[in-house]
Order: C-alpha cells, then sequence, then structure tokens
C-alpha cells in the first residue's frame, strides 16, 4: 500500500496555486456538502416553483370567463407536491453522513474516533463505561453537552472526564440507548462537514445485535470495525457483519487493524503478520460478504495505531511537535496509514451518502418536475387551442360585422329608393281616387236620407249629418279603391326590406322579424275633415223666379258676375243693404276683389252687358212689340202678362221643402266639390305621408334589430379579444413555468451527473 497525501510546503508556493492546492486538499466530505447545499438548493426553488404553479393553476381553474384549460385533478395533483417537496426538503436538510465504529470492548473505537477529531472527545481506556451508544454530532454553539435519548434536557459538558463521569451517573440509561455528544462544530472540521460518529458498545457485550443494526445502522453510510492487530479477527466481529451485510444491500466497510504499534516491538515478524491479517481481512470483504472486489479491498484495510494518532494529534493542537513524546518505531509510517484511511473514509462516505442520501430525492424531485412540465404544457396547448379558437371566432365576427355594415348602407339606399317610389304611387293612387271620388260625389249627397227643413236649426244638424256622411262615405269609398291595393303593396315593400335584412341578423331574431309582416295595424287615414272643410257653406234656399231680374241678370253674366254686379249695384247704385245672395262663399277664395281695378272692371262688364241687353232686347221688342201690336194688340199683352203671372204662381207653388233639399244639395255638391278639389293632393301626400312613415317605421325597426345584432358583435368582440388577452398571459405563464420545470430537470441532471453517477 502507498503512502499518499503528502502535504506539500505551502511556504514556496503562489496564491493561485494555493487555491488550487486547497481545492485538491479540501476534505472528500465536501462532496456531501456542496452537494446537499446544491439539493436543498435545488428542493427550494423546486418547492417555490411548485408553489407558483399551484397558485397558477387554482387561479386558472377558479377563472369561470374562460374554458377551463387544466381540470382539478390536476389542481389536486400538484397541490399534493407542494407538501411532499416540502416534507423532502425538510428532510434533505437534515441529512447527515454517518459512520458506525464497532469492535470488541477496547479495540480503540473511542481512541480512533478521538484521534479523527483531533481532540478527547470521547472517554477512553477505560473500558466502554456503558452499554449505550455515543453519537458525536456537530452543534453550532461554542458548548458541548448532551442529549439523552428521551429527553430534551441538556447536560453541559466541559472536559471528557466530565463527559464520563456524566455517563457513568445517568442510570436511566438502558443498554444500547442513545446518547448524543453535541460537539462544538467550530472545534472540529469532521462535525462541520455533518460526519456524525456513533460508537457503539462492544459487539462481545451484547446478545441484541439485530435490534442494535435496525435502530442504528440502517442509515448508516460507512461501517468501521475496529479489530485489535495483536489479535485475528473474531467471530463475534465477522457474525455481526453479516449480519448488517443481510440487511443492508452493499454496506461500505473498513477494517482497522489498530495497536500496530505494538508489532514495532517484534519488527522480524511484523510484515508476515501484517500479511496474514492482511489475505484474512481481504477474504472476509472479498469472499465471504462480497462487499468489494479484491483490487479495492487494500482501500478498505489499515494497520493504524489511534493512540499514536490522538496523542501526537493532540500534541499538535497544543502547539507541541507531533512525535514529541516517546513514541514507537515505525510512527510516522501508521500516521500516514492512518491520514490515508481518513482520506479513503472521508472519499467513501461523501460519495455513499450523496448517493444514498439524494439519489432517492432527486429521481422523485425529477418525477416531480417532469409530471408539472407536462401539466404545464398541457395547459399551454390547451390555452393556444382556446386562444386559436377564440382568434378564428373573433375573424369570423369582424368579417360579419363589416359584412353588416356594408350590407346595411347597400340595403338603406335600396330601402330609401323603394320607399320614394311606393310613395309617389300611393300618392298619385290616393289623387286619381279622390278626383274619381270627388266626380262621384253628387251620388254620395243624394244617399243621404234625413229630415229636411230649412229652419236654421234643423239645417244646423242636418249639415253635421251630411258632413259626417260624406267622411264615411268618402273614407269607405276611397279605402275601397286604394287600401287593399296600398296595403298590399306596402307589405310587398316590408316583406322585401325584411327579407333583405334578414340575413344580417342570428338566426333566433329572425323568427320575430317575420312576425312584423303582416301589420294588421295598419290603416290609411284619409283624413278628410268634412266639418271643417264645408264649414263655411252657405246654401240659398230662398226662393228665385226664374224669369226675375236677378235670374236674367244670371242668365247672361253667369252666377258671378251677377253677384258682382249685383253686389256692386247694391253697394254703389242702389245702397239699399241685401242679404248676401248667391253661393258658394269660400273662405280660400275672397268674396270680392277689392280695389278700384275691380270695380272698374265690374262696371265696365255690367255696361257691357246691360248695353247689349238693352240694345238687342229694346230692339227685339220694338220690332216684334209693333209688329204683334199691329197683329194681335192688347189681348196679347194681357195674355203674356198673365202668363208670366201663371208662371210665377206655378214655381212659387213648386218652391217646396224637398226642391229646397234638391237645391241646397246641389248648391252643397257644388261648394264640397271645389274644397274637396283643392285638398286632393294634400289628401294623396298625406296618404303617402303615412305609407312613407309607415315603411319607415319598420325600417328603423329592422335597422334597430340590426344594431342590436351590431352591439352583440361587439360585445363579443370585446369578450373575445379580452379573452385572448387572458389566454395570451396564460399562455405564456404556462409556458414558462414548462420551461421552468424543464431547467429545475435540466439542474437535476446536472446533479445527477455531477454526483450521482461518479465511480459508476
Ligand atoms: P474502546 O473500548 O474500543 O473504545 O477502546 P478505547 O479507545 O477505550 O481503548 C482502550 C485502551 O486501548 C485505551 O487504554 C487506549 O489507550 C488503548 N489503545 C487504544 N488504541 C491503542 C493503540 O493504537 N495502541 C496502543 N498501544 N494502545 C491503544
Amino acid at each position: 500500500m502507498s503512502l499518499v497525501f503528502p502535504r506539500p510546503n505551502t511556504s514556496v508556493i503562489g496564491k493561485k496555486d494555493k487555491r488550487l492546492m486547497a481545492e485538491v486538499n479540501a476534505s472528500p466530505l465536501k462532496h456531501f456538502v456542496t452537494a446537499k447545499k446544491k439539493i436543498n438548493g435545488i428542493f427550494e426553488q423546486l418547492g417555490a416553483y411548485i408553489k407558483e404553479s399551484s397558485a397558477f393553476l387554482e387561479e386558472t381553474y377558479s377563472n369561470e370567463e374562460l374554458d377551463p384549460v387544466t381540470t382539478e385533478e390536476q389542481v389536486a395533483e400538484v397541490r399534493g407536491y407542494l407538501s411532499k417537496v416540502a416534507g423532502i426538503g425538510e428532510v434533505l436538510s437534515r441529512r447527515h453522513m454517518k459512520v458506525v465504529f464497532f469492535g470488541r470492548t477496547s479495540n480503540g473505537k473511542s481512541s480512533v474516533i478521538n484521534a479523527m477529531l483531533w481532540d478527547k472527545v470521547l472517554p477512553s481506556g477505560i473500558g466502554h463505561t456503558t452499554n449505550c451508544f455515543l453519537r458525536v454530532e456537530g452543534t453550532d454553539g461554542n458548548e458541548a453537552f448532551l442529549l439523552t435519548e428521551g429527553s430534551d434536557e441538556r447536560k453541559s459538558v466541559k472536559t471528557v472526564n466530565q463527559l464520563a463521569h456524566a455517563l457513568h451517573q445517568d442510570e436511566d440509561l438502558d443498554a444500547g440507548s442513545l446518547v448524543c455528544v453535541m460537539w462544538p462544530k467550530a472545534k472540529c472540521a469532521l462535525l462541520r462537514d455533518d460526519l456524525v460518529l456513533v460508537d457503539s458498545p462492544g459487539i462481545d457485550v451484547t446478545t441484541e445485535l439485530d435490534s442494535w443494526i435496525d435502530k442504528f445502522c440502517l442509515d448508516a453510510d460507512v461501517f468501521v470495525l475496529v479489530a485489535n492487530s495483536e489479535s485475528t479477527l473474531m467471530q463475534t466481529e465477522k457474525s455481526f457483519f453479516h449480519k448488517v451485510y443481510e440487511r443492508l444491500s452493499s454496506p461500505n466497510i473498513f477494517i482497522l487493524n489498530n495497536r500496530w504499534d505494538a508489532s514495532a516491538n517484534e519488527p522480524e515478524y511484523m510484515e508476515e503478520v501484517r500479511r496474514q491479517h492482511m489475505d484474512r481481512c481481504t477474504s472476509f470483504l472479498v469472499d465471504e460478504l462480497r462487499v468489494v472486489d479484491r483490487a479495492q479491498a487494500s482501500d478498505r484495510i489499515f494497520f493504524i495505531s489511534a493512540k499514536e494518532a490522538l496523542q501526537a494529534r493532540v500534541q499538535k493542537a497544543q502547539g507541541m511537535p507531533e512525535a514529541g513524546g516517546a513514541l514507537a518505531e515505525g510512527f510516522q509510517a501508521r500516521m500516514f496509514e492512518f491520514q490515508n484511511f481518513e482520506r479513503r473514509f472521508e472519499e467513501c462516505i461523501s460519495q455513499s451518502a450523496v448517493k444514498t442520501k439524494f439519489e432517492q430525492h432527486t429521481m422523485r424531485a425529477k418525477q416531480i418536475s417532469e409530471a408539472l412540465r407536462l401539466i404545464m404544457d398541457s395547459v399551454h396547448i390547451a390555452a393556444q387551442e382556446q386562444r386559436i379558437h377564440c382568434l378564428e371566432v373573433k375573424e369570423e365576427r369582424e368579417d360579419r360585422l363589416e359584412f353588416i355594415d356594408k350590407q346595411l348602407d347597400l340595403l338603406t339606399l335600396d330601402c330609401k329608393s323603394k320607399i320614394k317610389k311606393i310613395t309617389e304611387e300611393v300618392e298619385k293612387q290616393v289623387s286619381n281616387a279622390m278626383a274619381e271620388e270627388i266626380r262621384r260625389l253628387a251620388v254620395l249627397v243624394d244617399d243621404f236620407h234625413i229630415d229636411f227643413h230649412p229652419s236654421q236649426v234643423v239645417l244646423k244638424v242636418y249639415k253635421n249629418e251630411l258632413h259626417k256622411h260624406i267622411e264615411d262615405g268618402l273614407g269607405r269609398n276611397m279605402s275601397e279603391r286604394c287600401s287593399c291595393a296600398i296595403t298590399a303593396a306596402l307589405q310587398n315593400t316590408q316583406t322585401e326590406m325584411i327579407e333583405g335584412l334578414k340575413p344580417l341578423l342570428p338566426i333566433g331574431i329572425r323568427k320575430q322579424v317575420d312576425k312584423m309582416v303582416p301589420r294588421q295595424c295598419f290603416a290609411l287615414s284619409y283624413d278628410l275633415n268634412c266639418d271643417k272643410l264645408c264649414s263655411d257653406f252657405q246654401e240659398d234656399i230662398g226662393f228665385h223666379f226664374s224669369l226675375g231680374w236677378t235670374m236674367l241678370v244670371n242668365r247672361f253674366l253667369g252666377p258671378k258676375n251677377t253677384r258682382r254686379a249685383l253686389m256692386g249695384y247694391n253697394d254703389q247704385v242702389a245702397r239699399v243693404p241685401r242679404p248676401l245672395a248667391i253661393t258658394p262663399v269660400s273662405t280660400s277664395v275672397p268674396p270680392f276683389p277689392q280695389g278700384s281695378m275691380i270695380q272698374e272692371e265690374l262696371m265696365v262688364s255690367m255696361v257691357s252687358g246691360l248695353a247689349s241687353l238693352t240694345s238687342r232686347t229694346s230692339m227685339g221688342i220694338i220690332v216684334v212689340g209693333g209688329v204683334i201690336w199691329k197683329a194681335v194688340g192688347w189681348r196679347l199683352i194681357a195674355l203674356s202678362v198673365g202668363l208670366y203671372g201663371l208662371l210665377y204662381v206655378y214655381e212659387r207653388l213648386t218652391w217646396t221643402t224637398r226642391a229646397k233639399e234638391r237645391a241646397f244639395k246641389r248648391q252643397f255638391v257644388e261648394y264640397a266639390s271645389e274644397k274637396l278639389q283643392l285638398i286632393v293632393s294634400y289628401t294623396g301626400s298625406n296618404c303617402s305621408h303615412q305609407v312613407q312613415q309607415e315603411l319607415a317605421g319598420t325600417f328603423s325597426q329592422l335597422c334597430q334589430q340590426v344594431d342590436v345584432t351590431r352591439q352583440q358583435l361587439d360585445d363579443e368582440i370585446r369578450d373575445l379579444n379580452s379573452k385572448i388577452e387572458q389566454l395570451d398571459g396564460l399562455q405564456s405563464k404556462a409556458k414558462l413555468l414548462r420551461n421552468k420545470a424543464g431547467w429545475l430537470d435540466s439542474e437535476l441532471n446536472m446533479f445527477t451527473q455531477q454526483y450521482l453517477q461518479q465511480g459508476r
């Protein structure tokens, strides 16, 4: 076996080299320490990551605006990981390397531990003081203390003697129980590196090996058998490790042949003894236990002197030379071998501990991060799919909105022209129908039968009733003539409008729109207002002799001129007040033109009329009178006068109420016709206005429906935009978390590569 790790002379090397040396000389235990730090860091990140993921999934799951992109199971699964990872992290942070020392009493177990700790921590030399296990562990404080099983009480121990005393004193300690010696980390490098050393009672003093193994050894990383080089390996020692081997799959076992200093007393046998020990130990490890192969066995079997090592180190710690005491020959070699053991032990325990303490949890962390990656991937895909769907729907809605806007513009123009056309037709139709009805007004008036009497009171009632009769009759006749056709045309146009606008509406509303036609409630109102129209009608039912002066003048001048002439005659010539002679008098037509022009015109027409009358008549009378006078004489004149009188009497007698009614009706027809003629175009445009109003109403109702649809589309697009925005955020968050899981996985892979796959 070679002696390794000679310390270089540090005084001649540079700063950089020093750092390099420091790394090389750094305790292999640091491997465990850094691995632990690393894996704890990863677990911390994993914990934070799961927390973030869990919050994200819960928030996403409870978002009711979106379709689900995650399931309840996924949320529960991630929530479960949260506590699991926290638990693992907790366990990991408490992980340490554990070495258990076994061997018979007084083989030097305590001495080996003390030598490794560079201090007299455990009592030795007095045989194992108790039957309990002594576990040496680092504490952050400066005071050493004892902790016994089942109690939180800290028993302060300042010196090793105090410890021995305390262990002696404590009667509560059962055989096989555990006492923790909490030793300040500041005093010992090994303890700083998370190493826990357990000293056991001699295996020769117990029969309860099985329970020991179960209680203290299942989590041990390394077993050190401290044997006595002055004797051979005992069966009790061997059988103990057989039992360990049965429980643990591949225990790391070191064999220390202690008290090798004693061999210095018999140097001639030393090599032979060493070879024998070596063979036996190798055969035990390689052939019996099969825990190492033959080539590695030499790294597991050492010949040391714990007593010397401890002594040298204590002296060194006190500033005295290492080999200051009376040391047996070969001390340096044994010391190197002890250091070599330490090095191999540290390498072995840190490698092994990293694997056993972290491998399983690393695998678990990998599984968890992979599961999370898959979950985030599925969320990402679901969000992406939903987003694409939303985008498609949005595009479709926007297209539809654009289509509606364009169509609406076109349809508005179309409807306007349709409305214009139909209103023009209606106006024409109504005007024609009304003209026709005016022509037939006499028939309508003749159909009016109620008792007629020339008295003012009766006439008033008669007129009122007549107005009503005309109003109803005209309305009825007009609607018979036009309403059907107009309503049909109107409904036709409405149907066309609806059919045009229907494609712009959603299917649900289309049915509602269909109900808008036929609109039974629409009826044309002709609004003739006969009552007011004819309110100024003044009948003339006084008796007028057909050969009377007025009538004769009337015959020659026409009714208008007669009236003017008579009025003028009344005003200017006779100056005698007379009642108004003849109707119609209309409010719209001024009864008399005023001013000198009209007076003159009247005079001229009257004078010329009279002149022609008198000239023609007088000439006729003179001629005829002369002839007749000559022929028949005064008898004929008397006869003529008699006939004239008879005619007068006849006409006076036949001027009955019925005749008056006929005259009244005739005058009324004339008057009403004239008046109605005036409102023909007004009625036409009134009706066309009604139709236009109706159609415009229908159109605006339809437009309202379209507007509602547009509004709905607008709302939908706004909702979709907000959804898309949310999904965008969700998607990128899921992607981020997925990538984080990937990153954690790669961290774990790197950890595996760096710490777990080494030496495989
Ligand atoms: P334990 O019972 O196995 O813990 O053994 P101890 O460490 O208490 O040691 C028992 C005795 O053996 C003590 O008196 C030690 O000084 C002594 N001893 C331990 N190691 C050596 C050694 O390497 N050489 C010699 N000569 N004596 C030793």
